[in-house]
C-alpha cells in the first residue's frame, strides 16, 4: 500500500459552479506526466479516496490537479469547499500507465480528452519527451459549454512556443462558442471533418492517439478509430490507441 502524506492546499480555483482547479503544495515522489494520484479527504469518520490526474509537469510546484464536481459525488464536491492552508491527504507515489513511455513514436501524437479529461495532457505537453519524439501534437478538447473550456492561457503559450507543430481544437456540445466546433469529437473524426480543420490525415502508419476522460467519448472514439485500421496499445501489441477511462 502506497504511503499516504499531508499536502497543503495553495489555492483553489472556482472556474465555474461546476469546475475548479486545487493547487498543492506536497513532498510526493517524482511522477511521470500522465500519471495520477489519490487525493483523500476525511468525511464523517472516513477517508473517501479518489484518483486524479496530475495537471502540472513533473517538479512543477505547487502541484496542480483539476475537477469536475459529479453530481452527487462525495469527494469532489467535499473538495470544492477547500480554501488556502487547509489539509489534504495525497498519495505520495504516483500511478499509471497513460505515460509516453507506453505510447510507440509516430508522426502525429493526438490527444483527446473531454472535460478534465484534458488535465493529463497538460503535464505531458510540458515535457521535452514530447516534443522530441513526435512532430505534431494536435490537443482536442470535447466539453458542454464554453465555459468549461479552461486553461486557455497555458494553451496560447505552447501555440506560441511550438506555433508550427501543435494545434488546439476545440468542441462544444451544448452551445455555439467563438473559436469552437459545435459537436462531439466522435462525429468529428467519423466525418472526417477534424482532420480537415487539422489539415493532417489520420493514419494508423502516422498517428498515436491518446485518449481521457469519459468512457462514454473512449469507446465511441475507439469504435470509430477501429473502423479505420487502428488497434489499441498493449505492451505485448503494440498498436495506435492509448486510453484512460474517469469512470
Ligand atoms: C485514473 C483516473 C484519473 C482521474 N483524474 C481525474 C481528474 O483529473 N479530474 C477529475 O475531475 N476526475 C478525475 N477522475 C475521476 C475521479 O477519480 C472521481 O471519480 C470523481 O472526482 C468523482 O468522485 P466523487 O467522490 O465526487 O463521486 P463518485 O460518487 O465517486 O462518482 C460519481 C459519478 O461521477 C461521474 N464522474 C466521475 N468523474 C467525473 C469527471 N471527471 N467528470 C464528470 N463526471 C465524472 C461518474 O459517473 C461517477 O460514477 C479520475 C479517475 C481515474 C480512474
Amino acid at each position: 500500500m502506497a504511503e499516504w502524506i499531508q499536502g497543503t492546499v495553495a489555492d483553489n480555483i472556482h472556474w465555474t459552479e461546476n469546475l475548479y482547479s486545487l493547487k498543492i503544495d506536497a513532498d510526493v515522489e517524482p511522477f511521470v506526466a500522465g500519471q495520477f494520484t489519490s487525493l483523500a479527504l476525511e468525511i464523517d469518520g472516513e477517508r473517501i479516496a479518489r484518483p486524479y490526474s496530475f495537471l502540472s509537469a513533473p517538479g512543477q510546484n505547487p502541484l496542480e490537479f483539476f475537477f469536475y464536481t459529479a453530481t452527487g459525488g462525495v469527494l469532489s464536491n467535499a473538495m470544492l469547499d477547500l480554501e488556502a492552508g487547509d489539509s489534504i491527504w495525497l498519495k505520495k507515489k504516483a500511478n499509471g500507465f497513460f505515460t509516453l513511455s507506453e505510447v510507440p513514436s509516430s508522426k502525429d501524437l493526438w490527444m483527446f480528452g473531454t472535460g478534465t479529461g484534458i488535465a493529463p495532457f497538460f503535464s505531458i505537453l510540458k515535457t521535452e519527451e514530447l516534443w522530441e519524439r513526435f512532430e505534431n501534437v494536435i490537443l482536442v478538447h470535447g466539453v458542454r459549454t464554453n465555459a468549461d473550456l479552461r486553461y486557455q492561457e497555458l494553451i496560447e503559450n505552447i501555440r506560441h512556443d511550438q506555433p508550427e507543430r501543435f494545434q488546439f481544437k476545440a468542441f462544444v456540445t451544448r452551445e455555439d462558442a467563438a473559436g469552437a466546433y459545435r459537436g462531439r469529437i466522435t462525429s468529428a473524426i467519423a466525418d472526417g471533418n477534424l482532420e480537415s480543420l487539422c489539415g493532417i490525415n489520420l493514419s494508423p502508419e502516422n498517428s498515436q492517439i491518446m485518449l481521457c476522460g469519459n468512457p462514454d467519448m473512449v469507446k465511441d472514439t475507439v469504435a470509430v478509430l477501429k473502423e479505420r485500421g487502428f488497434k489499441k496499445n498493449l505492451r505485448r501489441t503494440p498498436g495506435q490507441i492509448t486510453v484512460e477511462n474517469y469512470w
